[in-house]
């Protein structure tokens, strides 16, 4: 599966090759053929993608639901409610986002997309971008989630999120509810765990059924992400998770990824060149870091730390050093975090905490 004549390459049709391959299609003419190579016999997964946005965006066709407010707990505490005055919450379905990058691939007459093939060995081609997933060993940290969404008998307010509910810390991670009410009165409802290891993922399923309200089964999400991989060796450019692009404090990547992928096009057609890494400026990943080293360390206090960070912070303020962090964001977290638990982590002492 080497062809000299190939400009780009994608090893791996997930979200990242396939927002790089849709951004590029609108470019009628490339320097050369690309090619992407998926080993799975069909594209995508059950999944659903969540994100703020807070102006106009390119992929604003494919957004299912909006909400302005989402809201974070502790367990058996009053929640917090933000309210985005720019920012909103958004989703977009998996099968959505796959369709489309699929039906933008088969119009260009340049690109190729070919499933069931596993690459195995570096391909030949001008530029080569590599998604395949870092394995397990190569996280620093874990977000282990099973979600299952409902058609409820009784759906809930459909206008708020909540975004970290129930925190508490379990076996030495961080558990929270995630549920999302979708304006078609389906709910998605997902426990997540962040820790130092893998979640006993059976155990996050049984959360979830006993969280879960009556209704229908529509479907069911479960994975582990990466919060923070260590340095891999890759075939040209490593992008998506493989290259950072899912943020390590967070896990959201999906925004990141397809605003790099709409630069990466660009660059690529008007100089021919692969946009240099990282997407995050150094000291996003210093600031990652720490929250990585309490996790690790001391993932007691993650809770507090939410917390806290929800109830100083606005929704506009959250939202923004999620997706796109700023040096004026990121004064705003580092003022309104509690300070005890990240002078311990940034001095390397996160098991003081
Ligand atoms: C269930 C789930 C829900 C998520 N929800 C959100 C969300 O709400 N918001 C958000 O911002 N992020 C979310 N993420 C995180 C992130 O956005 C996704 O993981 C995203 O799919 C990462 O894109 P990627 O291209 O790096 O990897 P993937 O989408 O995993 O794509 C990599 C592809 O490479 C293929 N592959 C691997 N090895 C080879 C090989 N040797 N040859 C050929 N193909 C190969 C794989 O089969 C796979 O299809 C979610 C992740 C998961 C798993």
């Amino acid at each position: 599966m080497t062809d000299g004549s190939t400009w780009l390459y994608c090893v791996g049709g997930g979200a990242s090759s396939l927002m790089l391959a849709a951004a590029l299609s609108k470019y009628p003419v490339l320097p050369g053929p690309l090619r992407i190579a998926e080993r799975k016999a069909n594209l995508g997964q059950a999944q659903s993608f969540g994100f703020w946005v807070d102006r106009p965006h390119s992929l604003d066709h494919l957004i299912k639901a909006r909400w302005s407010r989402w809201q974070f707990s502790r367990q058996n505490t009053e929640s917090t409610v933000h309210i985005g005055e720019r920012q909103s919450y958004v989703l977009i379905e998996g099968a959505d986002f796959f369709d489309w990058a699929a039906l933008c691939i088969e119009s260009h007459p340049q690109m190729s997309l070919h499933l069931n093939v596993e690459i195995t060995a570096p391909p030949k081609a001008t530029h080569v971008v590599d998604s395949r997933p870092p394995s397990l060993s190569e996280f620093k940290t874990y977000q282990t989630f099973a979600g299952i969404e409902i058609e409820e008998t009784h759906p809930p307010d459909p206008s708020m999120v909540d975004l970290m509910t129930c925190m508490h810390c379990d076996a030495d991670s961080l558990l929270f509810l995630y549920r999302l009410p979708k304006p078609n009165g389906c709910t998605l409802i997902e426990w997540t765990a962040f820790g130092g290891r893998p979640f006993d993922m059976e155990k996050l399923v049984r959360m979830t059924q006993e969280s879960a309200p009556s209704g229908r089964i529509v479907r069911e999400e479960r994975g582990i992400i990466p919060m923070g991989v260590h340095q891999l060796s890759s075939w040209g450019t490593p992008i998506g998770a493989r290259g950072q692009m899912t943020r390590a404090a967070s896990g959201y990547g999906f925004k990141a990824m397809w605003d790099w992928a709409e630069r990466a096009a660009k660059q690529l057609i008007e100089h021919n060149e692969m946009p240099s890494h990282p997407i995050y400026p150094a000291w996003v990943g210093w600031m990652d870091q720490c929250l990585i080293q309490i996790i690790q360390s001391a993932p007691h206090a993650l809770a507090g730390i939410f917390s806290t960070l929800a109830q100083r912070l606005s929704g506009d303020q959250f939202a923004d050093f999620m997706m796109k962090p700023t040096a004026r964001n990121a004064l705003q977290m580092m003022q309104a975090a509690p300070k005890r638990p990240f002078v311990y982590s940034a001095v390397g002492c996160a098991r003081w905490i």
